[in-house]
């Protein structure tokens, strides 16, 4: 924190107004169901995106990051998807995304500094929206952050901001759970009533710890993938006359396949219906606090994203597998595949061996070097200083 506000000064030539920080997140379970109305049940992570800020008295968003090179200038009524473009689209989208919303915003000074690997699945993208959006709540004096309502109003820009700027045609996960997730819990989202509910989330207790492993993996065509999928899944609500998938009951889903043509698109559906089945029983099973009953959750979403929904991806299958064979309860991708990272439930004595495991079995494979670090349910986007 001191480092950045010393940064700030110097880019900007006095000390900021304040700092802001918001979380990147994990999914336990509930995978590319958002897009269908579904459910998912993601967890803030300790690492986080802060961003100092200053007001300006013109309306001029200028722009600076320790993750890239150069300053960005842009003014308000110039932010298209053309422009600033890069990086900075995610900030100045937020800001464009308050202002179409009827909120009265100005310029900013911004600096950002993470935490969040960028572009490992553990939505970055969404912790420095969530960022700027709780600064921009708290200098232009909006009052989003202090009810549950106004932050979800707020996820709902930052996710127009990501999908209209930024050009990214994620789901509302991630903001979500950037603005509402609270500590020791994970955030049960309905994607298609926008009710959340906390669940009690904290394996230390069973002596347990969640393991996170970026793959590192880097594949071409995601952007192209995770369209295709959503365009797969809303063919299929047509077909079937409804309109998400979330419409689709368990017990009607074989019928709801025997009417469809293709196979392709059955398989994608049937991931979807039994993936938002898992996330239920997910609940229940913590609730109950069975963790083997969540690691076998957490394996069978895995199998269904792998073969039914085949966003999975050499490394990620490598991972899940090892962690699996070294002792973890269970373990599965996390986030949109094809690289990414790996989440598994490991005994805490153990988790530093699995760790090992893995970085042993992409040697072996020729992979890049994965990166593993534990994690709690950590605190939602707020003000820091
Ligand atoms: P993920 O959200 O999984 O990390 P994305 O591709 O959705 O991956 O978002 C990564 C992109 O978000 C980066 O390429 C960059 O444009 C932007 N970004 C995220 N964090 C920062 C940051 N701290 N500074 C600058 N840009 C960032
Ligand atoms: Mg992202």
């Amino acid at each position: 924190m001191d480092r950045l506000t010393a940064d700030f000064e110097r880019t900007f030539g006095a000390a900021p107004t304040g700092v802001w920080s918001a979380p990147g997140r994990v999914n336990l379970i509930g995978e590319h169901t958002d897009y269908n109305g579904g459910l998912c049940l993601p967890i803030a992570l300790p690492q986080r995106t802060y961003a100092a800020v200053s007001p300006r008295d013109d309306s001029v968003l200028r722009m600076a990051s320790a993750q890239q090179e150069g300053l960005v200038e842009v003014s308000l009524g110039e932010i298209s998807p053309e422009r600033p473009g890069g990086w900075s689209a995610y900030v100045a989208g937020v800001l464009w995304a308050l202002a179409k919303d009827g909120l009265t915003v100005g310029g900013l000074d911004v600096l950002v500094d993470s935490t969040v690997p960028l572009g490992a699945g553990l939505s970055s993208s969404a912790a420095l929206e969530c960022a700027v959006a709780a600064a921009a709540s708290d200098l232009f004096a909006l009052g989003l952050l202090e009810s549950a309502e106004g932050r979800a109003r707020l996820a709902a820009r930052c996710v127009e901001a990501e999908n209209t700027i930024a050009g990214a045609p994620t789901g509302g996960m991630d903001q979500s759970a950037s603005l509402l997730c609270d500590e020791r819990s994970a955030l049960l989202l309905d994607c298609r009533s926008g009710d959340t509910r906390q669940v009690p989330f904290d394996l230390g207790g069973a002596g347990h710890v969640l393991l996170v492993t970026d793959t590192r993996a880097e594949h071409a065509l995601v952007d192209g993938q995770y369209a295709a999928r959503r365009e797969a899944c809303e063919q299929a609500a047509r077909e079937l006359g409804v309109d998400t998938l979330r419409e689709i009951d368990p017990s009607e889903l074989d019928d709801a396949l025997g009417r469809l043509d293709s196979d392709e698109v059955r398989r994608r559906v049937r991931h979807v219906v039994t993936e938002i089945e898992r996330v239920e029983a997910a609940v229940r099973a913590l609730e109950a606090d069975d963790l083997a009953e969540v690691g076998r959750l957490f394996d069978a979403s895995h199998a269904s994203l792998r073969d039914d929904y085949e966003v999975s991806c050499e490394e990620l299958d490598v991972a899940t597998e090892t962690a699996r064979a070294h002792g973890a309860l269970g373990a599965r991708m996390t986030g949109g595949g094809f690289g990414g990272s790996c989440i598994a439930i490991v005994p805490a004595g153990v988790a530093d061996a699995v760790a090992s495991a893995i970085e042993a079995a992409f040697a072996d494979a020729g992979f890049t070097a994965p990166q593993s670090f534990t994690v709690t349910a950590s605190g939602p986007a707020h003000r820091d200083a």
